[in-house]
């Protein structure tokens, strides 16, 4: 049995890894001829260590996830802590670690564990087609390939989704711009193993250790989409939507390197109420297109590959297989964007009372109701 596998992104390399593991040949095709991740870096929370495991692919976050292990919300004006706490009662809860790791490095591993020459790139899909025998993927360059099954990754703008639900779904601009990078760590600016954040006036400023000695940082803004905003301005924006916050934050405007920072206006897109027809099958973004206020997106794509390629080791009819998936899937990853939505609505003051009352709630937490949220999170994976 051969499956087309369409990205190589997380959830296509991951897809690629579990059909192999469960006896499944699968070629992969990605549009691009290099691979340039959308972001710095990522954080693979514990349902998503658990896959990578279960995918034989453990030692790439064992080597590349940073050490967080504590996480603090600090106050904007003079960088007060409003909560800190060690997050070892998570890690014992859920049977493993956070790991925020850098993506170009992710990315880097993980098609080397798959073999980058067993990869098609430049093949960008445009369209596909079913029939009694298999399916055919068609290609921008005029090309085709056929296989038994097909597995859409080709991310949130997926080309093949359309088929697959019958419209075409419109992304929702989320209500915030999110500029993100790497900067070397630097305790002046936060501790180094700690997942720092300040937050006030529905924008945010949060920092995590990656490995070697490096800070992924972002900072979210809520802004109107389409501004006039590119690298040439980011140090000034950023100075200007920051103005008065604490120092940490000042130095770290200093310290990056807007050349390598990335300016992303954030969107998802409501949930599908199928992810397969047929013999086709949506998987990670292309699937269920999220907010990252939960940092799930990434891990939902792998929790999809596992349970992918668990199913097609139990059965090998292949529309079965493809509907159990769905059947599978679809509340969890329904669950991990409304749940990413509404977080994504707190955080960044689209009711500014809700927000406020959060950070009330934060001068009050001890950990324990964030840790719970999380492991309730966590938890609700394939893997437990
Ligand atoms: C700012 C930000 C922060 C995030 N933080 C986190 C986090 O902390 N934790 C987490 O788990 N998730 C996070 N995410 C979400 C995560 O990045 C995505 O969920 C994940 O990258 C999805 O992987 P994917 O393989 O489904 O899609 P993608 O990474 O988009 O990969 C799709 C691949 O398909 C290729 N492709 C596209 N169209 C075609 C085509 N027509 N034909 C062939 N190939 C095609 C693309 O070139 C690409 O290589 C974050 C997202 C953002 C934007």
């Amino acid at each position: 049995m051969k499956a087309l596998v369409i990205g190589a992104g997380i959830g296509g390399l991951s897809a690629a890894v579990a059909l192999k593991n469960a006896g499944i040949a699968c070629d992969v095709f990605e549009a691009v001829k290099e691979i340039k991740p959308v972001g710095a870096a990522i954080s693979i929370w514990p349902n998503g260590v658990k896959c990578m495991n279960h995918l034989g692919m453990g030692g790439i976050i064992e080597t590349y996830g940073g050490p967080m292990r504590s996480m603090a919300y600090r106050d904007y004006r003079q960088g007060e802590t409003l909560t800190q706490f060690s997050l070892a009662p998570l890690v014992e809860r859920v049977g493993g670690r956070p790991c925020p790791v850098s993506r170009a490095e992710l990315q880097r591993e993980m098609l080397n564990y798959w073999g980058r020459d067993n990869v098609q790139f430049g093949k960008r899909v445009s369209g596909v087609e079913e029939n009694a025998d298999g399916v055919t993927a068609w290609f921008t360059d005029g090309s085709t390939a056929h296989g038994d099954f097909l597995i859409a990754a080709d991310g949130s703008h997926s080309a093949l989704r359309p088929y697959v639900l019958g419209y075409t779904p419109q992304r929702r601009y989320a209500g915030y711009v999110n500029w993100n990078g790497l900067v070397p760590v630097d305790e002046a600016i936060a501790p180094a193993e700690q997942w720092t954040t300040f937050v006030g006036e529905g924008k945010r400023v949060s920092l995590m250790p990656v490995s070697d000695g490096r800070f992924y940082f972002f900072f979210d803004v809520p802004l109107p989409a389409g501004l006039a905003e590119d690298r040439t301005t980011l140090r000034d924006d950023l100075t200007r939507y920051f103005s008065g916050w604490a120092p940490p934050v000042q130095r770290l405007i200093a310290a990056l390197d807007p050349q390598i920072t990335n300016r992303i206006e954030i969107h998802d897109i409501e949930p599908f109420d199928k992810l397969v027809r047929g013999k086709v099958a949506l998987l990670g973004d292309a699937g269920h297109s999220t907010t990252p206020d939960i940092g799930q997106g990434g891990c939902a794509a792998m929790e999809d590959a596992v349970v992918l390629g668990e199913i097609f080791r139990e059965q090998t009819h292949i529309e079965s297989a493809l509907r159990e998936y769905e059947a599978q899937r679809c509340d969890r990853v329904r669950d991990l964007v409304l749940k990413a939505r509404k977080r994504c609505d707190i955080t960044h003051g689209k009711d500014m009372a809700l927000t406020q009352a959060w950070y009330q709630e934060l001068k009050e937490e001890s950990g324990e109701r964030i840790i719970n949220g999380l492991c309730d999170t966590i938890q609700g994976g394939p893997l437990g």
